[in-house]
């Protein structure tokens, strides 16, 4: 291998896909701007089509060991822990130090009826003060 080619296989990055068969990650040098090689599908451009992209996002699809469902049921799952919390802390049942990190974004679909009681209480709290 002479210089020039040895430099050239540094900066190229690998075909991340792995054989079924063997178990082993392919060796190929990787497309530019992708991540896998002509013969795992660099070459493909997706669905592109209206119809091809509806048909996508309706199959069940999976990433690793995830579906959309179980996806989704932890989101609104995080979300009701997080309104729990909250509302702990606001009426005094929770003490210490809360949890970390930003709340979870669908806070506000969750627990209506604990939302409800929450609003008039504050309502309450700032009339009073008033
Ligand atoms: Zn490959």
């Amino acid at each position: 291998m002479t210089a020039i080619e040895q430099s050239y296989a540094k900066q190229c990055d690998r075909c991340t896909a792995v054989f079924k068969a063997t178990g082993q990650r392919c060796s190929a040098v990787a497309l530019a701007g992708k991540r896998t090689c002509l013969r795992h599908g660099a070459l493909s451009t997706g669905p592109k089509t209206p119809q091809g992209r509806q048909r996508c996002a309706q199959a069940r699809t999976i990433h690793g060991l995830e579906t959309t469902t179980m996806r989704e049921e932890r989101s609104l799952a995080s979300a009701r822990l997080a309104m729990l919390e909250h509302i702990g802390y606001v009426f005094g049942f929770m003490t210490g130090t809360r949890t970390r990190g930003r709340r979870p974004d669908r806070m506000g679909e969750v627990y209506p009826e604990l939302q409800a009681i929450y609003q008039k209480l504050v309502i309450e709290r700032t009339e009073h003060s008033a």
